[in-house]
């Protein structure tokens, strides 16, 4: 086949993946934010349905001889086009080797799984879920034995979500946190000074939550004209492209910090979907290069400015006015009480510094589960020693151990530890810009833009034309160092609480 004609064929299969992985954005977006209990049945087998055409797609014999055709003329190609032959290649790989019947009936689950989960978690009864998770983990190990494994059969889901990512890296990485981390804690909980929460635990109307909610999605840049906000049990952003990203957050009356952070953190991700080039955007290289890259961003956005002092210098006082659950606190207790650091069991509700525990006790039972060293059966025990091991408290119910997360009804193992990455990038990303712009001055102005440019500038803007790892050193000019994370950490806790 010649170039031009195998470029053609490329084109016109992958763009037709594309309108059939769209429908099934779609459904997804219906069966989390909307879809009634009884509906779910269907809508679920239509995601089956359709993850097989996707599937005969990205494996039928004419993309692969487009592809093979293209990979022997590389060199004529541009850099871009040769990018998305590499992610095409990528995609194939990871699950031409799935039987297709596997493969359809896996995501047919993982769209039911949700309502289970759902239901099993209000509840508080893990039983209820017990069988649609074991399940699932068959089809993960089986999955990671037809794809083929180096080192630790983990590798391979890790690889998905963070390319290059291992479990080698992971362990040196969450043994620095860990061994940095858990003493500077004890210091804390000894030295440190009492900090006011009360009054995040306080009355604050669903109502106002909304509305504040949505201006904040407004005021650090993200675009309604081509977005939404929607609500959903645990908030998640989804994009069609950049001219279509939802976000969702929760709404608890007497949790301030669940939707104000929530909403920020899901407006984080909104804004670098928002961001993608236009060039790149309907092409398979328009969506973030990876979830790690991706966390950075959120975690950027609610951590390192939306619980700084200056990000609410400008606002407090607007924000105190309608809330009278904030009418005897200050500016800087407010400060300090959204930051305020200790041992809790849910990780979505965690402070900064305890929040990679939460992650450690994720990556360590899978890195088991999937090796199957432990079994679904044994995981509510399992979670809660490890809580108790880490952050020395232990769950007295499901719903608060093991069911707080959705992301296994979903099949996304190997995703956790992105968030554990995501605040390591996110502080290794401020260290360079902070040397390029006032980040606290531009806050206090209320310049948000200039930030989202500079984001714009070196991240957004690049999809997944870069890579993580190129991300990052175009940017700091060193690979992913978490010492930053650590230093940001440390200065930051120790002006809070010493
Ligand atoms: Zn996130």
């Amino acid at each position: 086949m010649e170039m031009n004609l195998a470029m053609e064929k490329f084109e016109k299969i992958i763009e037709e993946k594309r309108m059939v992985d769209t429908a099934i954005t779609s459904l997804h977006w219906d069966l989390e934010t909307q879809a009634p209990k009884k509906g779910v049945e269907l809508l679920s087998g239509v995601v089956g349905y359709l993850s097989s055409k996707s599937y005969e797609l990205a494996t039928g014999s004419a993309l692969i001889e487009a592809v093979d055709t293209l990979n022997e003329c590389k060199d004529e190609l541009e850099p871009v086009r040769v990018r998305m032959l590499e992610e095409v290649e990528r995609e194939i790989d990871k699950i031409k080797k799935i039987p297709a019947v596997e493969y359809s009936r896996y995501n047919e689950l993982t769209a039911r799984a949700q309502g289970i989960w759902a239901e099993a978690r209000e509840k508080s009864d893990f039983k209820t879920f017990e069988g649609t998770l074991k399940e699932i983990v068959e089809f993960q190990r089986k999955f990671v034995g037809y794809r083929g494994w180096e080192g630790h059969p983990y590798n391979t889901l890790l690889d998905d979500y963070e390319p290059g990512m291992t479990v080698e890296k992971l362990d040196e990485f969450f043994g620095y946190l860990r061994g940095e981390l858990v003493p500077f804690l004890k210091r804390i909980a000894v030295e440190g000074r009492e900090l006011r929460g009360d009054f995040l635990e306080r009355s604050y109307p669903i109502a106002q939550q909304r509305e504040l909610s949505r201006e904040l999605a407004e005021y650090i840049g993200f675009d309604f004209d081509r977005g939404i906000i929607s609500e959903s049990a645990h908030p998640f952003t989804l994009n069609y492209d950049r001219n279509d990203v939802r976000l969702t957050t929760r709404y608890e009356e007497r949790c301030f910090s669940s939707s104000v952070f929530g909403t920020i953190h899901e407006g984080g991700h909104g804004l670098y979907e928002q961001g993608i080039g236009e060039e790149i955007a309907s092409t398979v290289l328009g969506t973030g290069t990876s979830m790690g890259i991706h966390e950075s961003q959120s975690r950027f956005y609610e951590n390192m400015l939306g619980r700084s002092r200056a990000f609410w210098k400008p606002l407090y006082e607007g924000v105190r006015s309608r809330f009278d659950a904030l009418e005897d606190v200050e500016l800087e207790e407010f400060y300090r009480g959204i930051n305020k650091s200790e041992a809790s069991l849910i990780r979505v509700e965690a402070d900064e510094l305890t929040y990679s525990l939460h992650i450690m006790v994720r990556y360590e039972i899978e890195k088991m589960l999937i090796e199957g060293s432990i079994e679904v059966e044994d995981l509510p025990g399992i979670w809660n020693d490890k809580m108790e091991e880490y952050l020395g408290i232990r769950p007295e119910t499901d719903s608060e151990g093991v069911l707080q997360d959705v992301h296994w009804s979903c099949g996304l193992f190997g995703y956790f530890p992105s968030y554990a990455l995501g605040n390591a990038y996110a502080a290794q990303i401020y260290n360079t810009m902070v040397k390029e712009i006032n980040i606290e001055r531009s806050l206090e102005e209320r310049n948000l833009a200039v930030i989202k440019e500079w984001l714009g500038e070196n991240i957004h803007r690049w999809g997944k034309e870069k890579k993580p790892t190129e991300i990052i050193e175009d940017i700091s000019g060193e690979e992913l160092n978490a010492r930053y994370f650590i230093e940001y950490l440390k200065e930051k806790y120790s002006r809070i609480y010493l």
